[in-house]
């Protein structure tokens, strides 16, 4: 059930710089102290005294109400990028959340999700969801596309995960890969031609738009109806 959105105070609470990619922020609700959300939904956060928003969405578990994580791409720079670097431990933002309609079908037998990039944010949310809180034994599948074996996090997490719960595989794909990379290479839709696909399986993808159009005329060149398409653009 997605919870109408409303206005929150929160504060910065702690923050991990990954790499010269990512950036890891946890918020704590100061004001209301919680929030309900469901897995894949996002925050509107106000950047400046001008009201000025940038949506960056909740890759935390829905199963933490008092907070939420974002995972940010440093790379864009712009005014978003430059507000949320500058926050400072206890600095308080604004946002909007939860919105967005991008969760999971539960009549999906089988689920795939494929990200590039920070668009592993809301699929890590539905990650941790699915396995931790609901259980799940069906089968899910992560692919995230990414540049360089540099910019990989959440490893030791998703490797984890999948010794945790053997329904669970996770596949990097690495389009500018060392030698020795053994995993995947190219980017995501290579990976994606050459696996077979999950029966029935809902899938779910995160990233720019051009990721998100190649993404879809594979799946429907193998098959896969639309309606079992669901995406979230970030740009
Ligand atoms: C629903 C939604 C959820 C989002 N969730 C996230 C998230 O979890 N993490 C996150 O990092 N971003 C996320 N974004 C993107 C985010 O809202 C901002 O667009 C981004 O942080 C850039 O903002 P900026 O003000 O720094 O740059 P701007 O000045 O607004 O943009 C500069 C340029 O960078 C492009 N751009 C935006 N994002 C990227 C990117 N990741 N890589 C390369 N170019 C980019 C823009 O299209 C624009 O051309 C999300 C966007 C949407 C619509």
């Amino acid at each position: 059930m997605f919870q109408p959105p409303q206005a929150y105070l929160a504060k910065l609470e702690n923050k991990e710089v990954f790499n010269s990619k990512f950036t890891r922020l946890d918020f704590e609700l100061e004001s209301p102290h919680e929030m309900q959300f469901q897995a894949g939904q996002y925050v509107s956060i106000q950047i400046n005294d001008q009201g000025e928003r940038r949506s960056y969405s909740i890759s935390s578990s829905p199963g933490i109400a008092h907070g939420f994580e974002i995972l940010l791409d440093v790379a864009p720079m712009g005014l978003g990028v430059t507000f949320l670097q500058n926050l400072k431990f206890g600095d308080q933002i604004k946002i909007l959340g939860p919105l967005g309609r991008f969760g999971w079908d539960e009549t999906d037998p089988t689920i795939t999700l494929i990200a590039t990039g920070s668009g592993l944010g809301p699929l890590r949310s539905l990650v941790l969801d699915l396995l931790q809180e609901k259980k799940l034994s069906r089968p899910i599948i992560l692919y995230w596309g990414l540049r360089h074996a540099e910019d990989l996090i959440y490893q030791d997490e998703f490797q984890q995960l999948s010794t945790a719960f053997p329904n669970f595989k996770f596949h990097p794909v690495l389009s500018q890969s060392p030698n020795e990379w053994s995993l995947c290479r190219g980017r995501v839709t290579d990976c994606l031609s050459i696996h077979d696909l999950m029966p029935n399986s809902g899938y779910y993808l995160c990233g720019n738009q051009t990721m998100i159009a190649d993404v879809i005329t594979v799946l429907t060149q193998r098959g896969v109806a639309a309606e079992k398409i669901h995406h979230e653009k970030f740009y």
